[in-house]
């Protein structure tokens, strides 16, 4: 077994190592760290997320670095702030015991010249996003020219972020000399581009998929309607009362609107994603690294990288456009040698994409059933019974057990327990007594969408009604081009755009009904509800159904989901619906439309 003693490394960092509680080198570290303590030479490093790949770069760098010259000599390029900030505390953790090594983070959204000052006290490392690194290097703020060493963390995730152009500037202001050590979870195009054109001859390192990062995650999937997906959400938490969750969702705005229901039922949640200010995120990954929030809904460029150890669940809410950013969605889970789940919720539609990232991860996925209310009830009342059994006892009540016994002295044990389980329990059973079944699976997906005015085709072309036209000013080239935006399709995707006076028609192949479905369910524009349904009459652009459906404007469904599906058991069955929205029509909308979010 390799030691990190037998690496290379300097006493100085074996001692911060040790303070770090690493026993063994992990894979990545044990393969790169002698090559870069004892070459010059290039690196292109291959391994999943949770891998260690920080120290296997950060160990390295430092003991290379000269600390009595203030030049800066490495600059680590990361993706995003929040791992920029985690890479700096990481090495100025294992160069604890070196002196005079500064570590500097450079990232977008804070004082520029604040940075400028840090680095002008002497910065030997620089870490920093690339879109703020180029900034600073145009205004003369930072001086890279002299660097020995360059490392590309999280390569592909840059690229995917569309930092190629700035990682090429910066590389551009940087010696020919240099070493560059890119570091990557996986190799598309791009990063081979990239390794090419700027990289000479470099070693290659792969770390195999099921190395220990990866293989403690198992992965689960629960299949349901479209429009269950949050109401599972629910009962996938209510199922792990200790959870310790990423949730991830596909767009800000929905990262936004999960975060905000599970917040108003009842739960621990939290928002991060790009269009909140750094100081918001700053708060929300705050709490979360104090757990003080259990799920925390990202979007996956705010979560990328982030390290948390002890997530117990990774949950796709709704499953990536790519395939291989599931693989950096499910490493937040299973760090550090622990276990983890990732679980993903999905339509029928997307069954094919499991069996895409199977093939990709090189590991099954099992089929799960969401619990059903029956299922949940049992597992919070044994949990409610382990919690009042290992709930340490508070010596302040010895002084008010007199008065207290004397209000219980007529109930006996067995009494007392089952009041004290029915005070905390029996608000929540309410909310579940008579949860339906959300698996879908066989007719009864069918059912809903009957209900919902149409059925969901699974193959061929399918027709749309949507409730805008040429009065909202739309002809059909700019409807087309808001569907395709809004839902964010190819070029080609959405065709026969048929726009009339106060509605339209529009087609897309059956791949992506789910999908245009469930964005523009609760969907409203300048405050207006903005509904489309598959179409009755397939071929042609005749008024469909009877034009009975004129709208929009009415109550938010998710009241009513809420007393059906329960919640921590802040709020009574409600089924009131809060007006607002729609100024489209007077009349409310029809009861069943809508009735969840998704
Ligand atoms: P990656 O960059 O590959 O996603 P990180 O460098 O962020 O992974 O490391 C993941 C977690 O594993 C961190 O919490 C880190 O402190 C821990 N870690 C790294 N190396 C070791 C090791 N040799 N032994 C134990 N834990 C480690
Ligand atoms: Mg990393």
């Amino acid at each position: 077994m390799t030691k990190f003693t037998d690496l290379g490394l300097d006493q100085s960092l074996i001692d911060a190592v040790n303070d770090l509680g690493f026993e063994k080198p992990s894979e990545v570290q044990e393969k790169a760290i002698p090559i870069l303590l004892e070459n010059e030479s290039d690196l292109v490093a291959l391994a999943q997320t949770g891998t260690g790949k920080t120290a296997a770069f950060g160990f390295p760098l430092i003991q290379k670095i000269d600390s009595d010259s203030r030049t800066t000599q490495g600059l680590i390029l990361s993706p995003t702030r929040e791992l920029c900030l985690q890479i700096t505390n990481e090495l100025k953790l294992y160069s604890k015991y070196e002196k005079n090594i500064n570590v500097v983070a450079i990232y977008g959204g804070a004082s520029i010249t604040d940075q400028a000052r840090q680095i002008k006290r002497g910065a030997q490392i620089v870490v920093a996003t690339p879109g703020r690194m180029k900034d600073m290097i145009s205004r003369g703020l930072v001086n890279i020219t002299k660097i020995d060493y360059c490392v590309l963390d999280e390569a592909d995730e840059m690229l995917n972020m569309g930092f190629f152009e700035d990682i090429k500037d910066i590389l551009s202001n940087t010696p020919d000399e240099k070493s560059t050590w890119l570091f990557s979870a996986t190799m598309p195009r791009e990063v081979s581009i990239i390794a090419k054109k700027f990289m000479h001859s470099p070693q290659e390192i792969t770390v195999g998929a099921k190395n220990s990062g990866a293989s403690t995650v198992q992965h689960e999937y629960y299949q349901v309607s479209g429009r269950d997906r949050y109401p599972a959400l629910k009962r996938l938490a209510d199922t792990n009362p200790g959870i310790f969750s990423v949730v991830f969702c596909r767009t800000k705005r929905d990262t936004q609107r999960v975060a905000e229901m599970l917040i108003e039922d009842g739960y621990n949640a939290g928002a991060l994603h790009g269009d909140l200010s750094q100081n918001q995120r700053d708060l929300v990954m705050n709490s979360f690294r104090k757990k003080q929030i259990q799920m925390l809904v990202a979007t996956d460029v705010a979560a990328r990288g982030i390290d948390v150890d002890d997530v117990t669940h990774v949950i796709n809410f709704q499953l990536p456009d790519e395939i291989e950013t599931y693989t950096h969605r499910s490493g937040r889970t299973g760090r550090a040698g622990k276990s983890g789940i990732s679980m993903v919720l999905v339509t029928r539609s997307e069954i094919r994409k499991i069996r895409a990232i199977e093939n990709k991860i090189n590991q099954k996925f099992i089929l799960k059933t969401v619990p059903t209310g029956k299922d949940i009830c049992e597992i919070q009342l044994q949990h409610l019974a382990n919690k009042i059994k290992n709930t340490e006892i508070n010596d302040e009540i010895e002084s008010h057990l007199p008065a207290i016994n004397e209000i219980l002295a007529d109930v006996d044990r067995e009494e007392l327990i089952k009041k004290i389980v029915s005070a905390e329990f029996t608000r929540f059973f309410n909310y579940y007594n008579k949860a339906k079944d959300l698996n879908s699976g066989g007719g009864r997906e069918r059912n809903e969408r009957g209900e919902r005015g149409g059925e969901v085709p699974t193959s061929g072309s399918v027709r749309y009604f949507i409730n805008v036209g040429e009065k909202d000013g739309y002809d059909w080239m700019s409807l087309k081009d808001f569907i395709r935006d809004t839902v964010q399709l190819g070029k080609e995707d959405v065709f026969k755009v048929d726009c009339k006076e106060s509605f339209s028609f529009f087609n897309t192949d059956a791949a992506v009904t789910e999908q245009i479905l469930s964005t523009f369910t609760e969907f409203k524009v300048d405050g207006r509800f903005v509904n489309v349904e598959v179409s009755k009459n397939p071929g042609g652009g005749s008024r469909r159904g009877g034009g009975r459906r004129n709208g929009s404007g009415g109550g938010r469904g998710r009241d009513r989901d809420r007393g059906r599906d329960g919640g921590r058991g802040r709020r009574s069955n409600s089924n009131s619906s809060q007006g607002g929205g729609g100024t489209f029509s007077g009349k409310r909308r029809s009861k069943r439309r809508n009735t969840d979010f998704f």
